[in-house]
């Protein structure tokens, strides 16, 4: 499946796709280039910057190389990421058509993160929010804990089985 990298209406620059995507496909494997270390840390002079990254639950960090670090989020997404044994999937949660911008709800990719202002356009954009899973409300909580990554489901499962807990008792 062919991906471009074009510039984005959202932010920058975006992933695109040249081909109808059916739903519930897998478009690829997501490029990790290294990990970053405080050995081998980010090496801005090539390029590699932070906002490039992939944050993994057990607390390491992986550049992502391209196209897959210019996908930008949106709070209306396409597409979620699968990580098993380490390895990241491109997965599509709903018919994509050509040309088409790739985009990725980033608080189902991280727990607990940082707050920023989302511009990302779509009716049901949240503003300035904190990314992170934990701080979706919980209607949009349950919209999308199917494609919460199995890699975070796995280290944060007392924290999700909360949620599930709490949805039972209201
Ligand atoms: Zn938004």
């Amino acid at each position: 499946m062919s991906l471009e990298v074009r510039d984005s209406i959202i932010h920058g620059k975006g992933v695109f796709t040249t081909a109808h995507v059916p739903k519930h496909s897998v478009i690829s494997r997501v490029n990790m280039v290294r990990e970053v270390t405080d050995e081998y840390p980010l090496d801005p002079d090539k390029g590699e910057l932070e906002h490039h990254c992939h944050w993994y639950p057990d607390g390491t960090t992986a550049l992502v190389g391209e196209p897959h670090r210019y996908l930008n989020h949106s709070c209306e997404p396409k597409v979620f990421l699968y990580t098993i044994n380490k390895v990241c999937y491109l997965m599509v949660m709903r018919d994509i058509q050509e040309d088409e911008e790739l985009t990725l709800e980033y608080s189902v990719t991280d727990f607990g993160g940082q707050v920023w202002d989302c511009r990302c356009g779509s009716p049901d954009c949240r503003g300035r929010h904190r990314c992170g899973f934990r701080y979706m409300n919980e209607s949009r909580q349950m919209q999308y804990l199917p494609y919460l990554d199995p890699f975070i489901v796995q280290v944060y499962s007392d924290s999700i089985q909360e949620i599930l807990d709490r949805q039972l008792q209201e």
